[in-house]
């Protein structure tokens, strides 16, 4: 059973179809990066999954569930955008929980959880200050920690690393492989960066005009891109 199923979605605004047909499964605990140009669908695809955007036509199905119709909090998913709305009169701890506190789960609960996400994003130290008091990475790893304490089975991050510099991303790359290793989540992310796709990809999905161009894994795609897109993105001759 894959984890996540999607079967031929199409999705229009207006008369504009920004989706074009897609259909792709991902297996449990799967790493599948999305890459191509900018207005190719990507974001579309992840809100569509999350929720965040109802489909034209087409399927969604979740852990085995067709949730093409469900509510974002039902599907058992967390989403990690770009651009982080941390509240800034908050702990980060608080942050971290605000879901959770959202949802009515008991204390117990919550203080387990806050420190077990904190454990894995090395914020321990750092519970009891304001998001003014950390650093870029420090505030991105909040961010991540809220969707960790949800124990999603899906994690959805839209180039979550492309506001931070240039050091900063690569620490933060590491600490995602990291995660999904220790955590074992299944993964679907965005970016515009050769080298997060290279490292975090057990497969690459190609998009371009809201279709999929290409499937396969870092090598696959190395080896043998399908159009120019790819082998420029990836770094080959074609
Ligand atoms: P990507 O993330 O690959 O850059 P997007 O999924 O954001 O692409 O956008 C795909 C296309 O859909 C673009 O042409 C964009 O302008 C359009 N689009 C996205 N969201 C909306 C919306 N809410 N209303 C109208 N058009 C949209
Ligand atoms: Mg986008």
């Amino acid at each position: 059973m894959s984890s996540v199923e999607l079967s031929d979605i199409r999705k229009s605004f207006g008369t504009v179809e920004v989706i074009a047909g897609v259909d792709l499964e991902i297996e449990e605990g799967e790493f599948v990066v999305f890459v191509g140009p900018s207005g190719s669908g990507k974001s579309t695809m992840l809100r569509i999954l999350a929720g965040l955007e109802d489909v034209t036509s087409g399927t969604v199905a979740i852990g085995g569930n067709d949730v093409t119709y469900a509510a974002p909090s039902e599907r058992g998913i967390a989403m990690v955008f770009q651009s982080y709305a941390l509240y800034p009169h908050k702990s980060v701890f608080e942050n971290i929980a605000f879901n959770l506190r959202l949802n009515k789960v008991r204390n117990a609960q919550v203080q387990t959880r806050v420190q077990e996400a904190a454990r894995i994003l090395k914020l321990t130290e750092l519970l009891d200050r304001k998001p003014s008091q950390l650093s870029g990475g420090q505030r991105q790893r909040v961010a991540i920690g809220r969707a960790i304490v949800r124990n999603p089975e899906v994690f959805l991050f839209d180039e979550p690393l492309s506001n931070l510099d240039a050091a900063l991303r690569v620490e933060m790359r590491f600490e995602i492989e990291k995660l999904h290793r220790e955590i074992g989540a299944t993964m679907v992310y965005v970016t515009h960066d050769q080298v997060e796709a290279m490292t975090l990809a057990d497969r690459i999905v190609a998009f371009d005009k809201g279709r999929i161009q290409q499937i396969g894994t870092p090598l696959e795609l190395y080896r043998n891109p399908s159009n120019l897109f790819v082998a420029g993105f990836i770094g080959s001759p074609q």
